[in-house]
């Protein structure tokens, strides 16, 4: 057994099955720990979710510790080599669903605040801000509580996101903001017939080819120091009725949008229109647009995110934007400068989840020094 308090916290966590949204009680036992410190604890809930908001100190700068509780099914049993809500410690790692996404980053950010607050005072607001709903639809987690602490002019400085950033090792990469998706449902519409009469009928597939080659040839743009150029993919093309003899009444695609902070959504959109009122005489589209990109502004949290790191992990983390959202892309847009610094992310959302052993405390480590550099001393 270990006695590292981060690991232990860890455990605890994982033992706690909280399938989105259920936070099977990981906020009680947060929020207990952070209350002994003489945080106030706010529960911000909606519709099943659980989330909580913890703050100490008043004023600025308001310093925000985001995560959440919640984690994906941890799919058949048989193909985990040990049980998902056990945590079991074997050949150097601690195994379990949550492990690295992202029970020990929350559990590396409360050991930091306890820490911290044993040691000295600080002048400003540290805060918690934790939900039970990143993993499912998200609306009624970090979203609907940043509205609802919006509406009393709160203005934070920075949050710290404890997601799992890192390619191979702790430190050597954090996010410091997120591509936007955009996706789209087109429909072209035709009229079937028989193959040999292609004058009687108004063959889609035919429409619709030169439409998509010019949409996968276009140019987005050029992206810029921090972003790829935005990136169109077609998952999905479907037409025919199987027989080799007629012609096809519709077809129908499915493409979806990666794009930079030199993109809009309403400029795609505009533009895949252009292209396709000049080639189709009927067709209809649906868009759906699931996150806004954000590039966070570069200023004391990344120098001191920097700073953390060299001393913890003798690393320099390479700053990244790729990668799928996190509840960063609500954080950002509040006016936060906002970092996401975690541990490896290479078993997330799989079978056998793991992180270091050592890693949890070193992640503690790494919070610790932020906040010891950004919240001054009374
Ligand atoms: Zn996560």
């Amino acid at each position: 057994m270990t006695t590292d308090p981060v690991l232990a916290l860890t455990r605890e966590l994982i033992s706690r099955k909280s399938l989105t949204p259920d936070d099977a009680g990981c906020c009680d036992l947060i929020g207990t720990r952070l209350h002994k410190l003489g945080f106030a604890l706010e529960w911000i809930d909606k519709d099943g979710v659980t989330n909580l908001w913890a703050t100490l100190g008043q004023g600025a700068p308001l310093m925000i510790l985001a995560g959440h509780t919640d984690v994906v099914p941890p799919g058949p049993r048989e193909q985990w080599a040990t049980d998902p809500f056990t945590p079991t410690v074997k050949d150097g790692h601690l195994y379990g669903r949550g492990a690295a996404d992202m029970k020990s980053g929350l559990a590396a950010m409360v050991c930091a605040a306890e820490r911290l607050v044993a040691r000295r005072k600080f002048k400003g607001t540290l805060a918690f801000l934790i939900t039970s709903d990143e993993e499912g639809y998200a609306r009624h987690g970090t979203r609907h509580a940043v509205e609802v602490l919006k509406t009393r002019g709160l203005k934070p400085d920075y949050a710290i996101v404890g997601e799992a950033t890192a390619a191979h090792a702790l430190g050597d990469r954090i996010t410091i903001g997120r591509r936007g998706s955009l996706g789209a449902n087109l429909r072209v519409i035709g009229k079937q017939g028989h193959v040999a009469y292609p004058l009687k009928a108004d063959n889609p597939i035919h429409r619709l080819a030169p439409v998509l080659a010019e949409l996968v040839a276009t140019r987005w743009d050029e992206g810029n120091a921090h972003f790829p150029p935005t990136s169109f993919q077609i998952s999905n093309f479907k037409s025919g009725t199987g027989a080799n003899n007629v012609i096809p009444g519709e077809a129908e695609a499915i493409f979806n949008f990666r794009y930079c902070t030199e993109s809009s959504a309403d400029g795609l959109k505009a533009r895949v229109a252009e292209v396709l009122d000049r080639h189709l005489p009927k067709y209809e589209i649906e868009w759906w647009h699931t996150g806004e990109p954000f590039l966070t502004r570069h200023g004391k949290l990344i120098e001191a995110a920097n700073a953390a790191i060299a001393e913890a992990t003798s690393l320099t983390p390479e700053l990244f934007t790729g990668g799928g959202t996190s509840d960063a892309r609500f954080l950002a847009p509040w006016g936060a400068e906002t970092v996401e610094i975690g541990p490896v992310n290479d078993s997330i959302h799989k079978v056998n989840e793991h992180v270091r052993l050592e890693d949890p405390m070193r992640l503690s480590q790494i919070y610790e020094k932020i906040l010891e550099k950004l919240l001054p001393a009374p």
